[in-house]
């Protein structure tokens, strides 16, 4: 059967793609019991193409070949599944390499277990890039890792996610670890503290726990908005940043958001996280996720021109995570398929990813353009409010929701704090109806998808 259906995709696509995508699988060559087939890729890359592209085609071609309907299960052949792969004609020599694999990627894990700071050496203000976006924040960070103590503390960055908090934290406690290398310093992330302090509890160790704590130079707590309703972290933690802060230790804390804001922290632990510099990071502009882009390709040696970190840049907006994953993925396809980096092959890697964003970038757009049209809360999108302020942007909302994106009523409905997808209808031809008899319902509806399509 396999052979057949080689044979069949030699003929439908052009030689580089049967040999990326599918002369790397492997078929078993009849059904098991359950009636399903195994089919092996080399990789999640594969993997995922094939099940995007070739999956269906495939499977069809099974039900006209065996006598009984078959199922097609896709595996990985390189993963532990060892059940998947046992039955398989992978070389062992190929389960060694991936277990050797697996061996370093532990020790790797265990050396940096004795890396007593936890700080990523990687992350530092060398590597950081900086505009207008973070120029505040990492102004601040330069201060504090240069006069640990004196400057500012504590130093309170926040901003969403994938943002640069964190490396921003451990840029500075890179610094003061170059600069006296025999300085204690702890890099930990809000959730780990709560846990060692659960564990602290668990076998009575407090003791323990405070005199490693409060004998630091320097503190950099990750995330600490993970610190909400959790009492016992924040009395333990109280006393921690007084001990540290009077010894004229210097503190760092991040979190998602203003210290003020975040829900469930007592209130001498807000008050006290403003008592140094609190700073922001903001989300990245054009022109400086450009330029992170090619910082990270410079950092990997990596060849990439500023025409293909343009595109890159222009259609990811959310974050410096995100940024680079789109890079990392980017690079993948283009040491798959062994094409050098181009505009084309960006385009082409990033497809997928950016039909998804596309959509989804699209409907929390729409909320947030109407609640900022109509100077309304993003929030009473999906409130229960019914009253006409909110209740007709809502409906205008769902309305432009339903003509801009591929979304069906019951995803908008959804996305519209759950909404029933009649609620949604009901709407559209509500607001269709108003914009032939009211012409400011009219206008604001034009502008609105004016606004979004940019
Ligand atoms: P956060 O802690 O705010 O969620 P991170 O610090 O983990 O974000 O950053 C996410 C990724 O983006 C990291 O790999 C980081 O190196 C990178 N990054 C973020 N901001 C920058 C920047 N200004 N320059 C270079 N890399 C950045
Ligand atoms: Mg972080």
């Amino acid at each position: 059967f396999w052979h057949a259906c080689l044979e069949h995709f030699k003929q439908e696509l052009n030689g580089q793609q049967f040999n990326t995508w599918i002369k790397p699988l492997k078929l078993e060559s009849s059904p098991d019991e359950d009636n399903t087939l195994l089919l092996t890729a080399p990789n999640r890359f594969v993997l995922q193409w094939i099940k995007d592209n070739f999956i269906m085609h495939i499977e069809e071609m099974a039900q006209n070949h065996f006598p009984e309907p078959v199922h097609i299960k896709l595996a990985i052949y390189d993963a532990q599944e060892s059940g998947a792969v046992a039955n398989t004609a992978v070389p062992t020599k190929k389960n060694e390499a991936a277990k050797e694999a697996v061996t370093s990627r532990l020790r790797a894990v265990t050396s940096k277990k004795s890396n007593p700071s936890q700080l990523n050496p990687n992350f530092t203000f060398d590597a950081f890039v900086t505009g207008k976006a973070n120029q505040l924040a990492r102004a601040g960070a330069i201060q504090v890792a240069e006069r640990p103590g004196i400057a500012y503390n504590p130093l309170f960055i926040y901003g969403g996610v994938g943002l640069g908090k964190t490396h921003l934290m451990h840029a500075i406690g890179n610094y003061v670890l170059a600069h006296d290398p025999e300085a204690k310093i702890r890099y930990v992330h809000a959730e780990k503290y709560v846990s060692d302090v659960v564990s602290a509890y668990q076998h009575k160790s407090f003791d323990k726990f405070k005199l490693y704590y409060h004998s630091l130079d320097l503190l950099l707590v990750d995330d600490v908005q993970f610190f909400s309703g959790k009492n016992r972290t924040q009395e333990e933690f109280f006393y921690a940043f007084n001990a540290l802060i009077e010894a004229h230790k210097q503190v760092i804390l991040t979190s998602d958001c203003y210290p003020k804001e975040i829900s469930g922290l007592e209130e001498r632990l807000v008050s006290r996280f403003g008592w140094g510099l609190t700073v922001a990071i903001e989300p990245p502009e054009l022109e400086m996720r450009v330029a992170i882009l090619l910082k990270k390709a410079a950092i990997d040696n990596i060849d990439l021109d500023e025409n293909t970190a343009f595109f890159i840049a222009k259609h990811i907006r959310s974050n410096v995570r995100e940024l680079e994953g789109a890079l990392k993925r980017v690079l993948a396809y283009s040491r798959f398929t062994g094409q050098p980096l181009s505009l084309e092959l960006a385009k082409e890697a990033l497809k997928d990813l950016l039909a998804v964003q596309n959509r989804q970038i699209s409907i929390e757009n729409i909320q947030k353009t109407v609640a900022d049209y109509y100077k309304i809360k993003v929030a009473d999108m999906y409130s229960k409010k019914r009253a006409r302020v909110v209740a007709r942007p809502r409906q205008i909302a769902m309305t432009v929701a339903k003509e801009l994106t591929q979304l069906s009523l019951p995803d908008i409905g959804e996305a519209f704090g759950g909404r029933d997808h009649t609620t949604v209808l009901h709407a559209y031809r509500k607001i269709m109806e108003l914009r032939t008899s009211d012409p400011s319902i009219n206008r604001d509806y034009n502008t609105l998808i004016h606004i979004l399509r940019g």
